[in-house]
């Protein structure tokens, strides 16, 4: 897997779910179909009125989450800017053209009233449930730092394999310290809880 993969899979998917925080710091999600894809950013097209607007505008974080019929879920978290004016018309036709129910939506002049973000900066996380192990692996859009998840076995291990016992997926392999392999790990937490000498950290 890899980036631009991930990308188009959620170009394929189509229809993503976009979470803000409103005012109050309520979390809202919308549905957004309006997507253009370059390979270093997404643009995305949404009225000037909506709240969802608004909320972009004034704080701009926003995650965005994809689901396959094969049990992956693609998640970017970055954060969105109105493009320039230039870049407005630019790209407001070209998500219009690739899009053509929005002409139904907002025809002729009324697509006046849409304002294009992009989103050129982000992390990516891709989780594969449909494979044995399952999979995981995260990708940056443009520059930024990867923020670390998921837990690590630290020089305090005793080496008894409780942790081995109890992890669903089978990935954490022996040796001193015994260590997890990231990219199978489910996040659960099950190993943290069950080492008896607190060897392991969430990071
Ligand atoms: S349960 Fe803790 S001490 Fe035992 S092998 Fe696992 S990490 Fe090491
Ligand atoms: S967090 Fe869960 S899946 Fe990951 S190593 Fe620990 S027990 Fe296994």
């Amino acid at each position: 897997m890899d980036l631009q993969t991930c990308l188009k899979k959620m170009e394929l998917v189509g229809v993503l779910a976009f979470a803000t925080v409103d005012k109050s710091g309520a979390p809202q999600i919308r549905n957004i179909s309006a997507i253009h894809y370059e390979q270093d950013a997404l643009y995305f097209f949404t009225a000037r009125g909506k709240n969802f607007c608004e909320e972009l505008l004034s704080d701009g974080r926003v995650q965005i989450l994809a689901y396959t019929k094969y049990k992956e879920m693609i998640r970017l978290s970055g954060k969105a800017y109105p493009v320039d004016d230039e870049g407005q018309v630019k790209w407001r036709e070209k998500i219009f053209e690739e899009q053509p129910y929005l002409a139904n939506v907002y025809p002729g002049d009324t697509k006046n009233i849409g304002i294009v973000f992009c989103i050129d900066k982000a992390e990516i996380e891709y989780f594969n449930l449909g494979v044995n192990p399952i999979f995981r692996e995260t990708y940056s859009l443009g520059d930024v730092t990867i923020n670390q998840k998921g837990y690590v076995i630290t020089e305090k291990c005793l080496g008894c394999g409780e942790c081995r016992k109890v992890c669903p997926q089978s990935c954490i392999d022996e040796g001193s310290p015994f260590k997890i392999r990231q990219n199978n790990c489910l996040h659960c937490g099950g190993c943290y809880e069950k080492c008896p000498a607190g060897a392991i950290i969430k990071k």
